[in-house]
């Protein structure tokens, strides 16, 4: 009897072990690979020369449009692409903001700003989803994947550095997928910013962007043949996405501040497609700011109180957000006149962070593998849904967010 029960507790231990450290649902891969490529403007798929990506989308889930959430600039929305959370609820409103209850600025290219937890810590990424679930993650570059995150982290990553060429992170994640098999992870990412760099610099309709893509591509096929070699070809997902698209924009469409506001008075946080002013401390409210603003603002300019911006852009409710929100018209930028003679010789053709909803800024989703459906075309999406998708396809309790099942019940193999 006595044996009896210990055996019992032995089995019960070691069911408790098995069930904390195992998927919820038994999943149809053995890894998922999530792509970046920055700055893929959805309709780059057919502009362009990617043959790989296109054979991908053909032969899996394929969406017309994947819509970022506002702003449409990178970090806000691949922190949403992988926590489901809109940018005012995940915590990471820009690429640059001030957060006046530390009075700091946070900064994509700042090493800490990336390191430090307490600008992430508002949003669950998958990786952290899975490792709490005991599925092991790998981040081979994405923002917020260099933060520890309430104890956890993933189980391998890299801090971010732009000077890696495309087939080197190929290689270098190919030689993380080659470890052995209990050391293997279930998902990791990859990121390329190529397009996006390009985009920036020639424009979305340009050769050079075409090269681009085509070169991006071929660093995918890079992949997958780096994961025949490695007999996991047949049972990877692979999921590929952008988080905006790309816009035409030049010097000669420039709305100045200083044509709006006093400038003494306020704080910038912000310029380009969407701007962000604070009143100083003992100047006027942000109410007469946004009013002042409001008086001289030419048609190609939207003006809100924070708490007031439309519904649709999710964008309330975060001190992170400046108190004045202030967004142009595709393709037009708000611009200070302190050193404009000189950097409107080198402005940039193409950009993004125009509203979600403009053509331009539409991104890229496609999903192929055994656990996505074969030869299906959805429309338009939101960003938010794909980490429901994600946590679907790895067999994970998602935690708390925005999107809802769409993206699984159209995407997921039944
Ligand atoms: P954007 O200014 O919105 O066009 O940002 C694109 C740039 O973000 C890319 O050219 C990269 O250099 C940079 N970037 C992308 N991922 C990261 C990261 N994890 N850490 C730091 N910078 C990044
Ligand atoms: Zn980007
Ligand atoms: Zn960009």
């Amino acid at each position: 009897m006595k044996r009896l029960r210990a055996s019992l507790v032995l089995l019960a231990t070691a069911f408790a072990l098995v069930s904390c450290t195992t998927p919820v649902q038994p999943t149809r891969a053995e890894l998922l690979v999530l792509i970046s490529i920055d700055g893929f403007r959805w309709d780059y798929l057919q502009k362009y020369d990617a043959p790989t990506l296109k054979a991908l989308a053909a032969g899996g889930v394929h969406a017309t449009r994947l819509t970022p959430s506002f702003p449409s600039k990178t970090f806000p929305n691949h922190y949403t692409l992988v926590t489901g959370l809109y940018p005012a609820h995940h915590g990471i409103v820009s690429n640059w903001f001030y957060d006046p209850a530390s009075g700091d600025t946070f900064g994509m290219s700042k090493p800490a700003s990336n390191r430090e937890e307490r600008w992430w810590a508002a949003g669950e990424p998958v990786w952290i989803t899975a490792e709490k679930q005991g599925v092991r993650s790998f981040c081979y570059f994405w923002p917020g994947s260099e933060t520890e995150n309430h104890g956890a982290r993933p189980s391998r990553y890299k801090p971010f550095d732009n000077k890696v060429p495309a087939p080197q992170r190929v290689d270098e994640l190919l030689g993380w997928l080659a470890g052995p098999a209990a050391e293997r992870p279930r998902f990791c990412t990859l990121y390329f910013d190529l397009v996006d760099t390009i985009g920036h610099k020639y424009g979305p309709v340009a050769p050079e962007t075409g090269a681009a893509v085509k070169e991006v591509d071929h660093n995918v096929a890079r992949l997958l043949a780096g994961l025949t070699r490695l007999g996991l070809r047949d049972r990877t997902d692979l999921v590929i996405v952008s988080d905006h698209g790309m816009s035409e924009q030049g010097p000669d469409r420039v709305i100045f501040l200083e044509d709006l506001m006093k400038v003494s008075e306020v704080q910038v946080d912000s310029s380009g497609p969407v701007g962000g002013v604070r009143p100083k401390p003992g100047t006027i409210t942000a109410a007469e700011l946004a009013e002042q603003i409001r008086t001289k603002a030419p048609p190609q300019l939207h003006v809100w109180l924070r708490d007031e911006s439309p519904a649709r852009y999710h964008y309330r409710g975060n001190p992170r957000i400046p108190d004045v929100v202030l967004l142009a018209d595709d393709h037009w930028n708000i611009e200070s006149k302190v050193g404009w003679p000189n950097r409107m010789l080198t402005y940039s053709k193409g950009n993004h962070g125009w509203d979600p909803a403009t053509p331009n800024m539409g991104a890229l989703f496609l999903a192929s593998g055994p656990s996505f459906r074969r030869g299906v075309e959805i429309p338009d999406v939101e960003n938010i849904h794909l980490y429901n998708l994600l946590c679907a396809a790895l067999g994970l309790k998602p935690a708390p967010n925005d999107g809802d099942d769409r993206l699984v019940r159209a995407a997921l193999a039944q």
